[in-house]
């Protein structure tokens, strides 16, 4: 941090990350500065991917029978039909919009929430609090896709938790700190939640003494939703460039006020 404050005649700053809060957490960031986060395809595909994967996996049960298998036991789990699975999104941006049109393909009962109504063929959109309440109260499947603000910090702690419905599972793709993690553990240990998928953490890369690592209905990866493809990336960032060069505004523009 502090690189940026000591580069006078910058004119514009290029995230290479879809999430710019690491960016806007050094106080003296140039916020005069246009700063653009990286919309990158091949990511959104990636990211859409991760989604489907962990939701298919929560809904097919496979998780148990992974289970099951270390115990050698055979014993069939009834059958679910997607319809019958709701699954609410936190953050309808570019990678939740991806991701919810992904799963209404699939049939998947889809609801997502944002700052501002969104409207998505078959998705279910909800603002505010009050918003909140209902899209969880519905929810089997939870996938946090906000960005990282002052306002979405541990916003999944024991209140959103206690909203859901008894057995729901939580998906966690875009930052840790959105998550209260004592919270967490009391749920699954508790019984209210059945399992978390976590990709991102308050400390990365996450303590090897941290009881993520070994809780039996936590999963763990190493922040690798969706990296950065150089391939797809390459040309949207050379494109604004080309754009700043040429007196045109970048694509892709945080509005520093709101941090994402
Ligand atoms: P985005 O396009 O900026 O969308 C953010 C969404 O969140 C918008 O729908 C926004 O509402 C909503 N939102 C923001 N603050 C809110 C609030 N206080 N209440 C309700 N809704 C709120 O972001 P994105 O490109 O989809 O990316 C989302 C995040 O994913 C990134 O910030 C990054 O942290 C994370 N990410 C993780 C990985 C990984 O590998 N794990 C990879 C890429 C990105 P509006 O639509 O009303 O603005």
């Amino acid at each position: 941090s502090g690189v940026l404050a000591t580069l006078p005649r910058l004119k514009f700053i290029q995230s290479l990350w879809m999430g710019v809060n690491d960016l806007l957490l050094d106080e003296t960031f140039p916020r005069h500065v246009p700063l653009s986060r990286l919309v990158d395809p091949g990511m959104v595909a990636a990211m859409g991917e991760t989604v489907l994967a962990h939701v298919l996996d929560l809904h097919r049960d496979l998780y148990r029978y992974r289970d099951q298998q270390i115990r050698r036991e055979w014993h069939k789990f009834p059958q679910r039909r997607a319809q019958e699975c709701r699954v609410g999104i936190l953050g309808l941006g570019v990678l939740g919009t991806d991701a919810a049109k992904k799963l209404r393909a699939l049939g998947f009962q889809v609801a997502g929430w944002s700052r501002r109504l969104k409207t998505i063929e078959g998705v279910d959109g909800y603002t505010g609090a009050e918003g909140l309440k209902s899209l969880l109260s519905e929810t089997n499947i939870l996938v946090c896709l906000l960005p990282l603000t002052d306002s979405t910090t541990g916003i999944i702690n024991k209140a959103l938790i206690a909203e859901l419905p008894r057995g729901a599972s939580v998906v966690n793709l875009s930052r840790g700190a959105h998550i209260v993690e004592q919270d967490l553990l009391d749920a699954l240990d508790g019984g209210h939640l059945s399992r978390a998928v976590l990709d991102v953490f308050n400390v990365e890369p996450l303590a090897p003494s941290h009881p993520f690592w070994v809780h039996p209905r936590i999963t763990v990866t190493p922040h690798v939703a969706a990296v950065t493809d150089p391939v797809t990336s390459l040309p949207k960032v050379v494109e604004n460039i080309e754009r700043v060069c040429s007196g045109r505004q970048p694509r892709d523009l945080v509005n520093i006020e709101s941090g994402y």
